[in-house]
């Protein structure tokens, strides 16, 4: 059930200290990906979550988001999309400049990877304060494509992240997984 996936991948996520910065607790999802039952049940639950919010293509949030997603896209049979940080796609993108704590980031999609009729669930690996994840609302909405949801393996709650994207979600679903 979903208390025992939780137990299984809570279990394979290590927390290291004080990376890439003082102060910060970094989220490190390399045990699960080692562990091939419990990445292969991560992939699963994914790609349940593409098949309950109809979605019809996965983005994936580089970096991590990218080796989530793309199984998860691939299990439910659905394309893959990337998200990638600005200057890394080739041809014509859209972009999104969204602050953080100091300066701000730029994200790209290409143009012709998602248009009107697409419901795209967005993956990443960690929900922090959740300014990666509304930029990339944001971005697929300007493609014309709808959001499906958002699907992330780890909710850091403390950081309000849920809070700051429920506009941009626009009442789609947030799953933690
Ligand atoms: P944010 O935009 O603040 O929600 O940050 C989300 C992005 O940064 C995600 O793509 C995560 O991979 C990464 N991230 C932020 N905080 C952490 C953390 N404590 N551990 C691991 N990854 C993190």
């Amino acid at each position: 059930g979903a208390e025992a996936l939780r137990e299984q991948l809570l279990g394979r996520i290590r927390d290291v200290p004080d990376y890439p910065q003082p102060g910060v607790v970094f989220k490190d999802i390399t045990p699960l990906l080692a562990d091939p039952d419990a990445f292969n049940a991560l992939v699963d639950a994914l790609a349940v979550l593409c098949a309950r919010h109809g979605a019809t293509k996965v983005a994936g949030l580089e970096a991590r988001g990218f080796i989530l997603a793309a199984p998860a896209a691939a299990r439910a049979h659905l394309g893959f999309v990337p998200v990638r940080k600005a200057g890394k796609l080739p041809g014509a993108t859209l972009s999104q400049r969204y602050e953080l704590e100091y300066g701000s980031a730029e994200i790209e999609v290409q143009q012709d990877a998602l248009a009107p009729g697409d419901r795209v669930l967005v993956i990443d690996d960690v929900l922090a304060t959740g300014g990666t994840a509304e930029a990339s609302l944001e971005l697929i909405r300007r493609t014309g494509a709808e959001v499906a949801g958002v699907a992330v393996l780890l909710e850091l709650g403390f950081l309000k992240g849920r809070e700051r994207l429920s506009t941009a979600l626009a009442g789609a679903p947030l799953d933690a997984l």
